[in-house]
């Protein structure tokens, strides 16, 4: 669990890279340039490239998100101190630090059972507070709803039913919606009743699949 002075001067470099990209929020780049991105590249493979604001294989057919993609998200999520956020996707767990870095309350789920048990592994070790969950984003976690932040990290066909309902109202959700394989449309919504969203788009990204118990694993 190495962190030296070059991982740090290559974050900041990363850093500079996403402000540059259009990313304004200073304690969203102060978390990116805190956390030990290297550790979340499960491939060793891909190591040395941590720092590029690139997506990598973490294994089991899944992918650790670009940082502009992890800044971006994080961003619209406008995430204050305390806020109970839920997660959808763990992956590598890199997501899951930076909104625990900001102070959040972080509930995260992951239907890879090898990628859930790494993640989690890891998570604890470096100290980051988060319930991670091993099960199926399109069902939540009614047991801790509802949530004043919930946040997909995959590319969902359609918004879960279940993500709206255990959001709170006044709650913003950020969600990349679109077709398996193709290229998702950053949505965010605000909750403003049991039965109504202000839904704003934020333009084309490529996640991975968000898949259901009938899907085969990847
Ligand atoms: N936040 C992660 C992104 C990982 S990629 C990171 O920073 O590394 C998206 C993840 O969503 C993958 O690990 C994939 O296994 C997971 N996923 C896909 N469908 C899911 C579902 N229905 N429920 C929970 N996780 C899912």
């Amino acid at each position: 669990m190495i962190d030296s002075f070059q991982h740090i001067g290559m974050r900041k470099r990363l850093v500079e890279v996403l402000r540059e990209k259009g990313i304004k929020n200073e304690a969203v780049l102060t978390a990116i340039g805190d956390i030990p991105r290297h550790l979340f590249c499960f491939d060793t493979v891909f190591l040395q490239f941590s720092y590029d604001d690139k997506a990598f294989p973490i294994g089991s057919g899944q992918t650790i998100s670009q940082p502009y993609t992890v800044a971006f998200q994080t961003e619209l999520l406008q995430v204050k101190k305390r806020d109970k956020i839920l997660e959808i996707g763990t992956g590598s767990g890199y997501q899951t630090a930076v909104l625990a870095q900001l102070g959040a309350k972080v509930y995260t789920i992951e239907r890879q059972k090898a990628l859930h048990d790494k993640s989690s592994l890891l998570l604890e070790k470096l100290n980051y507070k988060a319930r991670c969950f091993y099960g199926d984003g399109y069902a939540g976690r009614q047991a801790f709803a509802p949530y004043d932040k919930i946040l997909v990290t995959c590319g969902a066909p359609y918004i879960p039913e279940a993500l709206k309902n255990q959001l709170k109202i006044g709650g913003v959700m950020v969600v990349p919606v679109g077709e398996f394989n193709g290229v998702q449309t950053m949505l965010s919504l605000v909750k403003l009743s049991e039965t109504e969203f202000e839904t704003v788009e934020h333009g084309a990204f490529q996640f991975v699949p968000m898949l259901n118990k009938t899907d085969t694993a990847l």
